[in-house]
């Protein structure tokens, strides 16, 4: 069934239009965002949908296809952080934000279906906040522009619902175009659409979900953001991203914690990856962002100590079969890799991927193909 039909049956009217907003994947660029770093996401297929009224009572009503739970009936003038829980924290955030940022958001009546696998690395989350955010801006006429509804949705993820992620999510989310990747600097969030037109280079991205549920609520990740921190300030630096690469072995020297300086060399890295991606991508070189991509994985493997066993087996196994490159991609400790592969290899890597973790007794990975997509917008 339609979401505006769900809408329909479950609160007894026809919704005022419908929205869409995707997943993402990121292609590279890992743990620098909260560094002032550069990331290069592009938008899924899969996408949140969310049928929307609004309401003038003060009310928000909230319910998922998705979910067990009923229609979740909140009071927007009692919204503040930490008072959501469970799921409707995430659309409940984002009226909380809008309403902090001074517009006028009554209430609404919310139906949401999506297709973005939860917990998978593939941003779920900023889906759901950005597909509200969108909504309730065109609903209310607010006129807000896609990069200032992603930072009231991230906004809403780190004030409302309590997780410290950075901007990208969001800014892929509200921000990518069919057929590009997006580089973002996420200290200014300038951006850029780069081509990224895997078919006509007869490529394909494939996504592995390796179904082990990642939490970045958890202290690791907290304890990676404070160890980056620390390195900056060791550094005498506001933030990690204006260590330049060509300094990098100078600015190791400087640090005598073991930790943080695998953590700085990490970010300072990972950052000139993106920057050697975007020139690959500008010279028509696609397929020389597969090592790149190998690079990236090795170093949130040993460096930042990030990912997990199912990750690294996906990235050995897929280059062991033929792929370009591979690397985790998102929070990690779980979650989904990306794997560069000529059209023709997809099959083959795909099966030897399932076959490992057959072997190793871990459940069959989910893969499939990121087709670089749209972000937010209106669909009825
Ligand atoms: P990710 O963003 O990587 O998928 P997160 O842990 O950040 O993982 O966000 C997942 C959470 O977002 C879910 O636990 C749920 O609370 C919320 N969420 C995502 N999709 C939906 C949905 N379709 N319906 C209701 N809640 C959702
Ligand atoms: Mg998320």
């Amino acid at each position: 069934m339609s979401v505006d039909r769900q809408f329909a049956e479950l609160y007894g009217y026809a919704p005022e239009g419908v929205w869409a907003a995707p997943g993402r994947v990121n292609l590279i660029g890992e743990y620098t965002d909260f560094n002032d770093g550069f990331v290069m996401p592009l938008a899924l297929p899969h996408r949140a949908v969310a049928a929307v009224a609004r309401r003038t009572d003060g009310v928000l009503r909230v319910h998922s296809a998705d979910m067990d739970q009923g229609v979740v009936e909140l009071a927007v003038a009692d919204l503040v952080p930490g008072s959501g829980s469970g799921w409707a924290a995430y659309p409940a955030g984002v009226v909380w934000a809008l309403r902090e940022a001074g517009h006028p958001v009554t209430g609404a009546d919310v139906q949401i279906a999506s297709t973005v696998p939860t917990g998978a690395g593939l941003s779920s989350s900023a889906a759901l906040e950005v597909v509200t955010a969108l909504a309730l801006d065109e609903l209310y006429g607010l006129g807000l522009e896609p990069a200032q509804l992603a930072v009231l949705a991230q906004r809403a993820e780190n004030a409302f619902v309590g997780v410290p992620c950075g901007v990208m999510d969001q800014m892929a989310s509200a921000c990518c175009t069919e057929g590009h990747a997006l580089f973002l600097d996420t200290r200014d969030l300038t951006l850029r659409q780069v081509p990224f037109d895997l078919a006509s280079h007869g490529l394909r991205l494939l996504v592995v979900d390796t179904r082990v549920k990642h939490a970045l609520g958890d202290g690791a990740y907290a304890q990676r953001r404070a160890g980056c921190e620390a390195g900056a300030r060791a550094l005498g630096v506001r933030a990690l991203r204006e260590v330049p690469y060509v300094q990098l072995s100078d600015a190791l020297a400087r640090l005598n914690d073991g930790t943080i300086r695998r953590y700085v060399r990490h970010v300072v890295s990972d950052n000139h990856r993106v920057e050697r991606t975007i020139a690959l991508l500008d010279a028509g070189d696609l397929r020389g962002v597969g090592p790149v991509l190998t690079e990236g994985h090795a170093s949130l493997r040993d460096d930042l100590q990030v990912s997990c066993r199912e990750l690294d087996l996906v990235v050995s196994v897929a280059n062991a079969a033929g792929a370009l490159g591979a690397r985790m991609t998102g929070g990690g400790f779980g979650g989904s890799a990306v794997v560069l592969v000529e059209e023709e290899a997809a099959d083959l890597v795909t099966k030897e991927v399932k076959a490992a973790f057959a072997a190793a007794g871990h459940t069959e990975p989910r893969v499939f193909p990121a087709v670089p997509s749209g972000g937010a917008r209106r669909v009825r």
